[in-house]
C-alpha cells in the first residue's frame, strides 16, 4: 500500500489511439443502425442526422491579471421538434464541435426516450475551469450567457450543467439572462436554465438526479437477472457529480465501490469507499489525489479489477478495444456520455457482458431538469419525495421500453434506445410533415 497516490498520465487519456475520435462520427453511426432497426423514413434520418443549428461565439472577458483574454464558446441546438432544446454547458479544455454536436444530438434522443417535451442543445466553453478562481469563473460565465442573448430562453433552449459546471454556474447564468429581459419579465424567465440551486428556483432531487437514474438502471438490471445488489462490488470512472452520487446511492443498497479514479489518478481499496468521506474530501480538494484510504493503481490496473458492476462516470472514448478486453464485471453502465467506443462495447457484449447505454442510463439529470422548468413555469416547489416518485417512474417506463424493443429487434440496449427515441421523433414528423 502506498499512501502518495501517484499521478499517472491519466488526465482524459483517451481509449482510442486514434489521433481523433470522431465522437459525432461514432453516434452518427448508432443512428442509422437504429433507424433500419425500426423503420424510420430515410427523410427522418436525413433531418436528424445534423444539428439545426451551431453557435460559435468568441467573447472577451477582462480578468484579474487586467488583460482582456478572449474564449471561445459553443451551443449546439440539435433538434427541437418534440418542444425547447435542452442540454448542459460544458467547460473543459478538450470542447469542440464535433464533440458537442454528438452530445447535442444525444439530449434528442434521450429527451424522446425519457418521453419529455424538449429537444437536444449542448454547449460549452473550451477552457480549464480548474485554472481558474471562481471570481474569474463567474465572469466568464456571465459574459458568455449575456453573448448568447436570445439564443436561449425559457421556451427556446434551456442549458443545465455538465461537465465542469454546476449549480452556481446556473445561478450567474441565470441571473445574468433575467437581467437583460427586463423588470417585468424577471420572474417569469428563471426557467431559462435548470440545475439552479434550490434558493434560486432549483428543484429538490437535481444534484443527485443523474447518479440516481444510473442506480435505478442498475436495480433494474440487478431485478432482470436474479442479482443480489447486497454485498455485491462496483468500480466507478470519474467522481464528479455522477460518480460521487452513484456510489453513495450504491452503498445505501449495500453495493461498495471498490476503486475509482479521476483526472489525478486511481485509487483501490477491496473494503469499499466510504462515499461520503471520499465527497467531502473531493468537495475540500478539488479531486481525490492525496485521499488516505486507498491503494494507488494505474488506469490499466483500474480496468482490470475484478468487479460487478463498472460505472464510466468521466468521459467519452473511455472504453475501448484494450479495457473491453480486460473489463471483469457482469455489468456496465454509463453514467458518462459516450464511454464505451463502438469497438470496446463489441467485446463487452460479446463477452457477455451486458451494457446499459448513456442515452438510457445518464438521463435521470434531463428528467429531473425538466421537473425544475415544470416547477418555474408554474411557480410551484415539489418535495424531494416527489420528485424521486416520478423519477423512478420515468426510469423504470425508459428502461422497459428499451429492454422490450431490443427483445423485439433482437439488439442491443444501445441501437434499442435510439430505436425507441427515434420512433417517437418519427411519428411527430410523420404527423406535422415538414414546412414550407
Ligand atoms: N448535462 C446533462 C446530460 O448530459 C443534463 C442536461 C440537462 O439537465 O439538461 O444529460
Amino acid at each position: 500500500m502506498s499512501d502518495t497516490l501517484h499521478v499517472p498520465p491519466a488526465q482524459d487519456s483517451a481509449a482510442s489511439t486514434e489521433e481523433e475520435y470522431e465522437f459525432f462520427k461514432v453516434v452518427q453511426g448508432y443512428l442509422r443502425h437504429a433507424a433500419k432497426l425500426v423503420d424510420v423514413p430515410d427523410d427522418v434520418l436525413t433531418i436528424l442526422s445534423q444539428p439545426k443549428q451551431e453557435i460559435i461565439i468568441h467573447f472577451p472577458v477582462r480578468l484579474e491579471d487586467g488583460k482582456v483574454h478572449l474564449f471561445k464558446g459553443y451551443r449546439v441546438q440539435h433538434n427541437n421538434i418534440l418542444g425547447p432544446y435542452k442540454g448542459g454547458i460544458r467547460y473543459h479544455q478538450n470542447v469542440s464541435l464535433d464533440d458537442l454536436k454528438a452530445l447535442a444530438s444525444m439530449m434528442t434522443w434521450k429527451c424522446a426516450l425519457m418521453g419529455l417535451p424538449l429537444g437536444g442543445a449542448k454547449g460549452g466553453i473550451k477552457f480549464d475551469p480548474r485554472q481558474y478562481s471562481e471570481r474569474a469563473l463567474e465572469k466568464i460565465t456571465r459574459r458568455f450567457f449575456h453573448a448568447l442573448g436570445s439564443n436561449i430562453g425559457p421556451m427556446y433552449d434551456i442549458p443545465a450543467p455538465d461537465m465542469g459546471t454546476n449549480a452556481d454556474t446556473m445561478a450567474w447564468a441565470m441571473d445574468t439572462f433575467v437581467n437583460t429581459v427586463g423588470t417585468r419579465s424577471m420572474s417569469s424567465v428563471r426557467g431559462v436554465v435548470t440545475g439552479k440551486p434550490i434558493m434560486s428556483g432549483g428543484t429538490e432531487g437535481r444534484v443527485k438526479a443523474t447518479g440516481q437514474g444510473v442506480v435505478h438502471c442498475i436495480r433494474y438490471w440487478a431485478e432482470d437477472n436474479d442479482f443480489d445488489l447486497e454485498g455485491s462490488h462496483c468500480t466507478i470512472q470519474g467522481f464528479g457529480n455522477v460518480g460521487s452520487y452513484t456510489a453513495m446511492l450504491l452503498s445505501k443498497m449495500g453495493v461498495s465501490t471498490i476503486a475509482t479514479g479521476d483526472h489525478t489518478g486511481y485509487l483501490y481499496n477491496p473494503e469499499g469507499f466510504n462515499p461520503h468521506k471520499l465527497m467531502e474530501y473531493v468537495r475540500k480538494n478539488g479531486a481525490i489525489a492525496g485521499y488516505p484510504a486507498g491503494e494507488a493503481i494505474s488506469r490499466e490496473d483500474f480496468f482490470k479489477i475484478k468487479t460487478d458492476i463498472m460505472v464510466p462516470a468521466a468521459l467519452e472514448n473511455q472504453i475501448g478495444v484494450i479495457e473491453a478486453q480486460n473489463i471483469d464485471a457482469k455489468l456496465v453502465a454509463e453514467g458518462a456520455n459516450g464511454p464505451c467506443t463502438p469497438e470496446g462495447e463489441k467485446i463487452l457484449l460479446d463477452r457477455g457482458i451486458e451494457v446499459i447505454p448513456d442515452v438510457l442510463a445518464n438521463s435521470g439529470g434531463v428528467t429531473v431538469s425538466y421537473y425544475e422548468w415544470v416547477q418555474n413555469n408554474r411557480s410551484e416547489h415539489w418535495t424531494l419525495e416527489e420528485v424521486d416518485a416520478r423519477l423512478e417512474t420515468a426510469m423504470r417506463k425508459a428502461y422497459r421500453k428499451t429492454k422490450e424493443l431490443a427483445r423485439q429487434c433482437n439488439t442491443d440496449l444501445r441501437h434499442a434506445s435510439y430505436g425507441a427515441a427515434l420512433k417517437r421523433l418519427a411519428a411527430v414528423y410523420r404527423e406535422r410533415r415538414i414546412w414550407p
